[in-house]
């Protein structure tokens, strides 16, 4: 058997430690007698299973019991209209700002103009010069203080960490630098979730669609503030509403049972790494290797601002496009796979998850540079 160093943005690799684990309680999850899959969702073994991840990622995210912990079906896609309609009707006016820095956040923002007056408050879909230097749109983001954030809405919502174009989001804005006192923030934080400290205590809600950085697809993690529970609009399906999932722990109606189980060994392995902490050591040493390498490089360029730039996703082009197609088949032959760009996007990205050690990113860095001298 042979594993390749896996960079895909999504569903991406999973810690091989936790793969084998996962295989080894097949059959028979601790003397059950059954695999976690045929087990009841209301049965004594798989509550057990839910509620220590539940338990674990509390603790990997200093959570306080002041936030619900839900894992939900649907992906990011699906809570781009579940958060409208729990949360647009919250003060009455039904209206939503939206920041947009990349697809998702765009795609975010689309979705929830079905439920309400949406607006959007900043947006780097345009050309813009910084630092001396034209940024391309959604290769950047809005300052801050550039952020018109209307004092009736129910909400603001961001992307931080656009997976596509990799933009980062990490410092998130207080309501005091926003100007606004009961605007809570929501964030689609799927693929940089778990990968750095995040303030979660600064948001209303965090979501994050675990195929990126968090375990399998089928689950979607909701981390949401008690108080925004209880809102939602008389359209909501039952089974998205949170103010029925949150009581019943996840176990409104049969939750993916299999998918919590995974992303549950997943939360023990960053646990027994050392937390959110190791995985952000570990997460500055692998992007400034490869951040560093580009940007050494006439070669191969990343377009993005750079204090903009995503740790974990890594968006790159040849400066020869022409060579695309034999650096993709090299990269193969070197057991580096899925470092396709984005069709939107073109060129090359490396998504540099939790679950992608320091070896792989040195393997690949060691590849660049020896495509490079072949070609350059
Ligand atoms: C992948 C992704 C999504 C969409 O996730 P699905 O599970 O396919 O719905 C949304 N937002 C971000 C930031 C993503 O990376």
């Amino acid at each position: 058997m042979a594993r390749l160093w896996n960079f895909s943005a999504g569903p991406s690799a999973l810690p091989e430690a936790v793969l084998r684990q996962a295989a080894e309680e097949m059959l028979d999850w601790h003397g059950s007698g059954v695999s976690v899959m045929e087990m009841s969702h209301r049965g004594k073994h798989f509550v057990q299973i839910c509620d220590e991840a539940e338990q674990d990622l509390r603790e990997l995210l200093g959570v306080s019991d002041d936030y619900a912990v839900l894992f939900m079906q649907g992906g990011a896609t699906a809570e781009n209209a579940i958060v409208p309609m729990n949360l647009i009707g919250r003060r009455g006016a039904g209206a939503a700002d939206y920041v947009l820095t990349g697809q998702w956040s765009v795609k975010s923002h689309k979705e929830a103009a079905k439920y309400g007056d949406v607006h959007v408050a900043a947006s780097s879909g345009s050309e813009t010069e910084l630092d001396g230097k034209t940024q391309k749109p959604w290769t950047w983001v809005p300052p801050v203080e550039t952020w018109k954030v209307r004092k009736n809405a129910a909400y603001l919502h961001f992307c931080s960490n656009e997976t596509i174009g990799g933009v980062e989001i990490a410092d998130w804005p207080t309501a005091g630098q926003l100007g606004v006192d009961d605007v809570p923030l929501v964030v689609d934080a799927s693929s940089h979730f778990l990968s750095r400290h995040l303030d979660v205590s600064r948001t209303g809600m965090v979501y994050a669609g675990a195929q990126k950085n968090a375990g399998p697809a089928g689950v979607t993690v909701v981390v949401i503030r008690r108080d925004m529970i209880g809102h939602a609009l008389p359209i909501c399906p039952s089974a998205f509403d949170y103010a029925n999932v949150a009581p019943e722990h996840s176990r409104f109606n049969t939750p993916p049972t299999y998918a919590i189980y995974i992303a549950g060994l997943v939360f023990k392995w960053i646990k027994a790494q050392g937390g959110v902490a190791a995985m952000e050591r570990m997460n500055i040493a692998k992007s400034e290797l490869l951040y560093g390498y580009l940007d050494n490089s006439g070669f191969y360029r990343n377009p993005v601002h750079a204090p903009a730039r995503s740790r974990m996703n890594v968006p790159f082009v040849l400066a020869d496009e022409s060579l695309n197609d034999a650096f993709l088949k090299g990269a193969d032959e070197a057991g580096l796979t899925q470092l396709k760009g984005h069709k939107s996007v073109g060129g090359m990205r490396a998504s540099i998850y939790n679950a992608v050690p320091l070896e792989a990113v040195q393997a690949l860095v060691a590849y660049m540079q020896d495509f490079e001298r072949r070609h350059g």
